[in-house]
C-alpha cells in the first residue's frame, strides 16, 4: 500500500480526532498538513513555531505511535512551522494569550489591561478535573489540597506549592483548580500560565513598554495557576516581578497555585526571598504512584476510552510502566491506537509485544549499586560506606546514599538503617534531611548529585 503523504496524515489525524478533546484537535491538529513523505519520514507542517512545538510536546507520542502503526517503526514524524497557505487560528485558541497585542504597535498605556470579570487568561483544558484524578497513596495529600483550595480560593493554603517529577499530575491538578473555579465561581478571574509564558510575555511587554499594561493584568486576577515554576531559575527580573504580583495578589486574598518539578529550595537561584513567600502557604511533594494507584488509573483511562482491558493486561501494564502517569499513559494510547487500527481485542501477550518491546526495558536499580556508586564517587569502599565509623566525609557519603535509596527506591527508613550497620530510623532521617538541606544550598553539592543520579539511570 503505497500512500502520499497527504493520505498518511490524513489517515494519521481520523485516528487522532477520536482520541483527543474536540477543542484540542480543532485548535491543533486541524490546521495542520502533511507536506512529504520520503523513505523514513512524514513531514508535517503547522502554522507558527509556537503551535509547532505545542503540537510535539502535547500530542507528540500520540501521532508519532500512529505513524510507526501506520507506515512502520522506522518512520520518524518531524513538524515544521511553516506559516504559508496555513489558515491562521482564531486569536483565542492561541493559549498564549497575548500573541495578537504583542505583534501590535505598542498603544498608549491605558488603565483598561485588568482582566474583566469572569475571564481565564491561558487555556484551560476542560478534560483535566478533579473528578478524572485517581487519587492513591502518593498524590493524596497533594489532591486534598488542590480540593480545598478549588472550593474557596485565597481562604487557606495560600500560596500553595506542589512538586514532584515529570509526568506524575501536577499539570492536570493545576488545571483541574481552575476549571472547578471556573464552573463554581464564574465571575472570578483564573490565569493558567507556565512560568515561562510569564518570562516571555514579562519581556515582550518591557519592550514594548507596556509593563504597566501587564501588571495590571496579573495582579488582577482571583487565581494565579503557575505551571512549571521551576524555569524562574536565574531569571532574575522575573522573579522581582512575579515577587511583587504575588505580593499584591496576596494581600488581597487572592489565590496563588505553583508546581514545580523540585522544591522551592532545590530551584537554583531562586531568590530567597520568594523560598520565604512559598513557605508562607503549603509546600507538599507528589510522589510517584505504587503499583495500586497505576492499576487503578489504568482501569478508569480504559474504561474513559472504553477500552476494555483484562485484569492481566493491566497488571503487566501497571508493573511495566513505573516512572509516571504519563509512561502508563504512553502505554496506553499504544493499545488504543493498535485496537482502533487493527480492530483486534487486546490480550495479555499482544500488550506484552506492544509495550514490552517499545518501552526500554526497565532498569531496576538496585541498593547495592546506589552504595558502590556513592563510595566511588567519594572515595570509599562500600564497606567502609556501612561501617559504624563516624568519620565526617564517610558520614556525609552515607548519608548521600541514604538519601539516593529513599528518594530513587522508596526504602523505608527502618530498611535504610539496616543497610548501614544496624542504624535507627531517626538517624537516618536526620542524614537523609541534612542532604535535603545541603542541596538547597549548595549548588556544587546539587550538581554532584545530579550526576550521581544520572549515572544511576
Ligand atoms: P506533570 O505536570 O506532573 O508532568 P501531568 O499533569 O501532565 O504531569 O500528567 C501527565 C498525564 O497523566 C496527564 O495526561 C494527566 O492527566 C495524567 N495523570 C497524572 N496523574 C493522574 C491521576 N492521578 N489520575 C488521572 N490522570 C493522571
Ligand atoms: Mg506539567
Amino acid at each position: 500500500m503505497e500512500l502520499t503523504a497527504q493520505e498518511a496524515w490524513a489517515k494519521i489525524l481520523e485516528s487522532a480526532r477520536v482520541r483527543l478533546p474536540g477543542h484540542s484537535f480543532h485548535t491543533w491538529l486541524a490546521p495542520t498538513r502533511a507536506i512529504a513523505l520520503s523513505e523514513d519520514t512524514l513531514v508535517v507542517a503547522a502554522p507558527s513555531d509556537f503551535a509547532a512545538e505545542w503540537i510535539e510536546d502535547k500530542y507528540g507520542d500520540l501521532l508519532v505511535s500512529l505513524v510507526h502503526l501506520l507506515l512502520g517503526d522506522r518512520f520518524k514524524l518531524t513538524i515544521e512551522a511553516r506559516a504559508a497557505g496555513l489558515s491562521a487560528q482564531a486569536p483565542d485558541a492561541i493559549p498564549v494569550a497575548d500573541l495578537e497585542e504583542l505583534r501590535d504597535p505598542p498603544p498608549p498605556e491605558s488603565p483598561g489591561a485588568a482582566v474583566p470579570s469572569g475571564t481565564v487568561v491561558g487555556e484551560l483544558n476542560a478534560q483535566l478535573t478533579l473528578e478524572r484524578f485517581v487519587v492513591g497513596r502518593s498524590n493524596e495529600f497533594a489532591f486534598a489540597l488542590c480540593q480545598a483550595v478549588a472550593d474557596a480560593p485565597g481562604r487557606q493554603y495560600n500560596p500553595l506549592f506542589i512538586h514532584g517529577g515529570v509526568g506524575l499530575g501536577k499539570t492536570h491538578l493545576l488545571q483541574a483548580i481552575g476549571n472547578h473555579v471556573r464552573n463554581k465561581f464564574p465571575g472570578l478571574k483564573i490565569a493558567y500560565l507556565p512560568s515561562e509564558q510569564f518570562t516571555n510575555e514579562l519581556i515582550a511587554a518591557i519592550r514594548n513598554r507596556r509593563t504597566a499594561h501587564f501588571q495590571a493584568r496579573y495582579r488582577s486576577v482571583d487565581v494565579l495557576l503557575i505551571d512549571d515554576a521551576h524555569f524562574l531559575a536565574g531569571k532574575h527580573s522575573t522573579q522581582e516581578e512575579f515577587f511583587h504580583t504575588f505580593n499584591t495578589l496576596y494581600d488581597a486574598r487572592k489565590q496563588v497555585v505553583l508546581v514545580s518539578d523540585r522544591a522551592p529550595q532545590q530551584i537554583a537561584a531562586l531568590e530567597e526571598r520568594l523560598i520565604s513567600r512559598f513557605a508562607w502557604g503549603v509546600v507538599t511533594e507528589i510522589a510517584r504512584p505504587d503499583l495500586e494507584t497505576r492499576m487503578a488509573i489504568l482501569q478508569r483511562k480504559a474504561v474513559e476510552q472504553q477500552l476494555d482491558l483484562g485484569e492481566d493486561v493491566l497488571l503487566f501494564v501497571a508493573e511495566r510502566c513505573r516512572s509516571s502517569v504519563r509512561e502508563l499513559e504512553g502505554a496506553l494510547i499504544k493499545l488504543l491506537a493498535f485496537s482502533s487500527l487493527a480492530k483486534q481485542p487486546i490480550t495479555a501477550e499482544l500488550a506484552r509485544s506492544l509495550v514490552g518491546s517499545s518501552l526500554a526495558p526497565h532498569r531496576d536499580l538496585s541498593a547495592d549499586e546506589i552504595d558502590q556508586a556513592v563510595a566511588q564517587s567519594f572515595g570509599f569502599t562500600v564497606e567502609e560506606l556501612r561501617s559504624k565509623s563516624r568519620r565526617r566525609q564517610l558520614a556525609d557519603a552515607r548519608a548521600v546514599a541514604m538519601y539516593l535509596e529513599r528518594s530513587l527506591l522508596e526504602l523505608s527508613y527502618t530498611e535504610i538503617g539496616k543497610r548501614f550497620g544496624g542504624r535507627d530510623h531517626s538517624t537516618v532521617i536526620h542524614s537523609i534531611q541534612k542532604v535535603e538541606r545541603q542541596l538547597g544550598d549548595d549548588s556544587e553539592f546539587r550538581r554532584r548529585l545530579d550526576g550521581l543520579r544520572a549515572r544511576l539511570r
